[in-house]
């Protein structure tokens, strides 16, 4: 099975690295006829802005939308999670283009700007433990977008309780407290629908695998059912 990792900018070389950790080859993809050869996406982290004008300048949208509408399972992390949705918010003048196909609408820098980053341990039921359980997941934030609504397709996979002194956004949509409330507040920070996986925080920036792991099963039950619906050798 091989996976393409949108080359572009931001963090493609971590994901390559953390595929090759699982025994996967990760393929650097630049070109719109590369997409061809992959069976999967990953969309890494970045800056969703630049990444959008590079795609744009090597006309990359196409290609990512089809490769999205066929179905092939793909991943965005951070600002690849930007990109797949369908809607953004908190975007800079003008806004960017999407590749969209994920029915969800983003906040680009819901939790702030760079120095706002943090990492935080989050529960995450799909994710299991060396025991089998369930177990919490450490997440490491950067300028990290959230979700703030979701459409029926969409599987929540993981909230993130936000503290109440953590909280930067609010709108009509989604209930936030202001910065002196003592509440929590579950933003949802990781989503699946059908072939799309997104995640607000950066799997490949830790040397946890369960993710890329996750994505990679993901990935092939896709891949068998594909093949057994046209008829084709289901292989275990
Ligand atoms: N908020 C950033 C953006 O808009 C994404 C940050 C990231 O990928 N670490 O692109």
């Amino acid at each position: 099975m091989t996976v393409g990792v949108l080359a572009l900018q931001g963090s493609f070389n971590e994901h390559i690295a953390a595929l090759r950790r699982l025994g996967v080859q990760g393929i650097e993809i630049r070109k719109a006829e590369q997409l061809l050869t992959v069976s999967s996406l990953i969309i890494p982290g970045g800056e969703s802005t630049t990444m959008a004008k590079l795609a744009e300048y090597h006309n990359l949208f196409p290609a990512l939308r089809e490769f999205v509408k066929t179905g092939k399972p793909v991943w965005g992390t951070c600002a690849g999670l930007i990109f797949l949705a369908d809607r953004a918010v908190g975007q800079k003048e003008g806004g960017q283009e999407l590749v969209g196909g994920l029915d969800c609408t983003v906040h680009r820098n819901f939790f702030g700007s760079q120095i706002q980053s943090f990492e935080a341990d989050i529960s995450v039921p799909i994710l299991t433990s060396k025991e089998g359980g369930p177990e919490t997941y450490r997440g490491v934030f950067i300028r990290a977008p959230a979700v703030l609504d979701v459409g029926p397709d969409v599987e929540v996979l993981a909230h993130y309780p936000v503290p109440s002194n953590k909280v930067l956004y609010s709108s009509s949509t989604v209930q936030i407290q202001e910065e002196d409330a003592l509440l929590e507040t579950n933003v949802i920070v990781a989503v699946k629908q059908r072939n799309l996986l997104a995640t607000a925080f950066h799997p490949e920036l830790t040397a946890d695998t369960r993710w890329h792991s996750y994505f990679m099963k993901m990935a092939k039950e896709m891949e068998q059912g594909a093949s057994s619906s046209s008829g084709g050798t289901i292989v275990s």
